[in-house]
């Protein structure tokens, strides 16, 4: 069964890489989701379609994928790590994260509070000044617990 290759997959060539079926489906499913999967998430909703691809297979990918800057692996503390596309390549505005410690939830906000701008400009120029770095991203995280677990 071959199938044509599709967006991701032209994208993946742009980078010098083959276009796979699981490769695009991979990057399918994080496309089409608003949660932070896990590798074994996102190996449990391939084998629907592709029983072949292995769960080594989707943690090769996922690395490649993180490498070549298209997917952001994420680690909320919980021994395991979750990805989702990268800001640059997804629809999902930049946002900050708000992770229940009792039953995992994680809340996505872009809706800042005014200061929470202004502070993260400010630590980030003077970040930048202090070490002479070139801040391109953060990844904000808060954890506690949700409404209800409370
Ligand atoms: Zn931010
Ligand atoms: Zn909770
Ligand atoms: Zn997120």
């Amino acid at each position: 069964m071959k199938r044509e290759c599709g967006r991701w997959g032209y994208r993946l060539r742009g980078f010098g890489y083959k276009c796979t079926p699981g490769r695009e489906l991979i990057l399918e499913i994080l496309e089409s989701t608003d949660e932070h999967l896990s590798p074994e998430e996102i190996y449990s909703k391939v084998s629907i379609e592709h029983p072949e691809i292995g769960l080594t297979t989707v943690y090769r990918t996922l690395d490649m994928l993180v490498n070549l800057g298209v997917v952001s692996k994420l680690d909320f503390g919980e021994g395991k790590s979750r990805y989702e596309l990268s800001e640059h390549h997804s629809h999902k505005k930049h946002h900050h994260h708000l992770v229940c410690n009792k039953c995992g939830k994680i809340i996505d906000y872009s809706d800042f509070i005014n200061e929470e701008i202004e502070f993260l400009n400010k630590i980030e120029s003077k970040l930048g000044k202090k070490y002479n770095f070139k801040i391109s991203s953060h990844f904000i995280k808060f954890d506690g617990m949700c409404n209800d677990c409370i």
